[in-house]
């Protein structure tokens, strides 16, 4: 479905984007992550045509993308791109016009969606008078209502509460289902180990993590012990080799140890004490992203 090739940008002498590879398949949800700065905008608009590669290229379906194949791409950008002064039913007539659909078709669509997204009677109130919540349901119907084969959903849950997060995950999932490719950027890790099969972390334009979420975590070797119990002998597992921190979160303590290996030590160290859990876990994204982000900052 979509290949980024190798893609480098500079804006003048500056690399936003070194060597970027990676691809995503239909019914596919990619994550695209990196601190502010690190070059997912300049990605997502070199992405969609909008902006040539200094060098390398984007294939969707095997052609080399242009802003001619933008119809087949969806968009939720960061900063929204609603026109106020319209109403909801005029703003989303005229971006599907733009996606070359006809105003029939487009009607149907927005009625389905409008009602999925609980907001059946809003067709002709004015954007600027809706809630900030349903300003993004709309932001996210102009995305979709082309049935695109690649959206890209750049922060597409900010400001939303929980009930509009999971609607609009819900849609999400379906897109999904229905053979959409999905490239997600959000700053919020829960979102992406929820979503993303794939993910890459770029670092100043420069992916320093790159892969499938599940094999990403297996390799990264620093685990968490999560340990409940009376009388626990701190002093002794302190001196283990291999614990690096322990932290008392409500009512249990958090071992950090630096591999798996160091689990069993820690367990034959507390097998007198009166321990009610002890389990070893994966770490979060959370912790891969900033240890690997806080990396490349102190080279
Ligand atoms: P954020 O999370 O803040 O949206 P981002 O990952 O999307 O950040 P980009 O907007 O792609 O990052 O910016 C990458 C780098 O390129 C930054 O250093 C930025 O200052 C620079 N940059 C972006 N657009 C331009 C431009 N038009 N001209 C010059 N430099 C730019």
């Amino acid at each position: 479905m979509l290949e980024v090739k190798n893609i480098v940008k500079y804006y003048g002498k500056h690399k936003a984007v070194d060597h970027l590879s990676f691809s995503v398949d239909a019914g596919e949800i990619f994550g695209l992550l990196g601190e502010n700065g690190a070059g997912k905008t300049t990605t997502f608009r070199i992405i969609m045509g909008l902006l040539d590669a200094t060098s390398g290229e984007v294939m969707l379906d095997g052609k080399p993308i242009d802003y001619s194949m933008t119809d087949h791409i969806g968009f939720v950008t960061e900063e929204r791109s609603l026109l106020t002064k319209l109403t909801v039913k005029e703003q989303i007539i005229y971006y599907g016009i733009l996606k070359g659909m006809d105003e029939d078709t487009i009607m149907v669509e927005l009625e389905k969606w409008l009602k999925r997204f609980d907001i059946p009677d809003y067709m002709d109130r004015k954007i600027k008078e809706l809630s900030k919540g349903n300003q993004q349901k709309i932001q996210f119907i102009s995305a979709v209502i082309h049935h695109p084969k690649l959206l890209i959903l750049d922060e597409p849950f900010s400001g939303l509460d929980p009930i509009n997060v999971k609607m609009l995950k819900d849609a999400i999932y379906e897109l999904q289902q229905e053979g959409c490719a999905i490239i997600f950027s959000s700053h919020q890790m829960e979102y992406i180990e929820n979503f993303c099969q794939k993910l890459i972390i770029l670092v100043k334009g420069k992916p320093v993590v790159d892969g499938y979420l599940k094999d990403i975590k297996k390799a990264y070797r620093k685990k968490t012990v999560l340990l409940r119990g009376e009388d626990l002998p701190f002093e002794k597992i302190e001196k283990i080799p291999g614990v690096i921190s322990i932290k008392p979160i409500r009512d249990e303590y958090e071992l950090k140890i630096t591999d798996e290996q160091v689990a069993p030590k820690i367990f034959a160290a507390i097998k007198n004490s009166n321990v009610t859990k002890f389990d070893v876990t994966e770490p979060t994204l959370n912790e891969i992203f900033i240890e690997k982000v806080g990396n490349v900052h102190e080279k």
